[in-house]
């Protein structure tokens, strides 16, 4: 159908229309449950390989609406993103993930998580007041900057620009960077020499890939050759089984994340593995 907008004839698109309507009722809905504190972080153990002790976590978000349905993150993070809404949400994040941290490093056994991970979209780099943003988050809590590290995609760096201005004066803090789904975007090994990484996270496909045609280990082996050589730390995603972690410590990963090991946890389980750690 045809309607007309401002005297310009507009193709009417319903199922587009449906769409906004329901991202805006979606962002309305984000800014009240961000006033509701609906938010909360979950804390996904990183292990070293092959005995599988957690040395970091990955801080992932979740929305816990009143009648206790969770929704994943994939389908508002997004939203937020559009709205802007990230912005405030993503100081949110870090306040309470750099909280979180002070809480764990003021307990015996602490000294075995050497970091805490923090994702950052795209457009939160677009922000040119993050690096203050975290800044003033370390400061506050009294977190030495190498013990946080913050996760970005390649597609958010890709272009240069803004987003990698934001990055450097991250890099410049002194916290870790970590290139996130690495290999999947267009520009992976391009951004290794542009944007000051410190690690890579070798995307969940690729592991999915092991034990498949030797096409599909050659790209696995390649990137951690190519991470050696630039002294970047590796960490292999997506790890579901114990095939697929023998096979990333021989192919020379060192550290790995995925349900084998643990899942996204409350930050109270965490706490218990560092007691427990302690006391083993
Ligand atoms: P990501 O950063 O690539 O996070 C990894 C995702 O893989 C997480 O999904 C995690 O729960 C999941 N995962 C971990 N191990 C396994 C495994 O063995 N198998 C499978 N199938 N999945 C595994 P999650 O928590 O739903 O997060 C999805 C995405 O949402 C994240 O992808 C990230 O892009 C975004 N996200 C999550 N939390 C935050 C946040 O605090 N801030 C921002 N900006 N984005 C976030
Ligand atoms: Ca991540
Ligand atoms: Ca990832
Ligand atoms: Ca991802």
């Amino acid at each position: 159908a045809m309607t007309t907008a401002g005297g310009r004839l507009v193709r009417y698109d319903a199922s587009l229309e449906r769409q906004l309507t329901q991202q805006a009722t979606l962002a309305a809905d984000l800014r009240r449950a961000m006033a509701a504190g609906e938010f909360q972080m979950r804390y996904q153990p990183i292990v070293e390989l092959p005995h599988g002790r957690m040395v970091a976590v990955e801080a992932l978000i979740r929305w816990v609406r009143p009648d206790g349905q969770v929704v994943s993150p994939e389908h508002f993070i997004p939203v937020a993103e559009d709205t802007g809404l990230i912005v405030e949400l993503g100081e949110w994040i870090i306040d309470t993930v750099c909280a979180q941290t002070a809480d764990w490093r003021s307990r015996p056994g602490a000294e075995v998580l050497r970091s805490v991970a923090v994702n950052v979209s795209a457009r939160q780099l677009l922000d040119p007041g993050l690096p203050q943003v975290v800044a003033d988050a370390l400061a506050r809590y009294d977190i030495p900057a190498d013990q946080l590290t913050i996760e970005i995609t390649e597609t958010a760096v890709f272009g240069g620009g803004r987003a990698l201005a934001t990055v450097n004066a991250l890099a410049q803090l002194g916290v870790s960077i970590s290139l996130d789904d690495f290999g999947t975007g267009h520009s992976s090994l391009g951004l290794l020499r542009t944007c000051p990484v410190h690690a890579i996270k070798i995307d969940k496909s690729f592991v999915d890939g092991l034990g498949g045609t030797p096409q599909q280990e050659a790209i696995v082996t390649a990137l951690v050759g190519i991470a050696d050589t630039m002294g970047l730390r590796t960490v292999a995603e997506g790890v579901e089984t114990a095939d697929q972690a023998h096979r990333l410590f021989e192919l020379g990963y060192h550290h790995a994340q995925g349900f084998h090991f643990a899942r996204p946890l409350p930050a109270s389980a965490i706490t218990a593995m560092l007691q427990g750690d302690h006391q083993a």
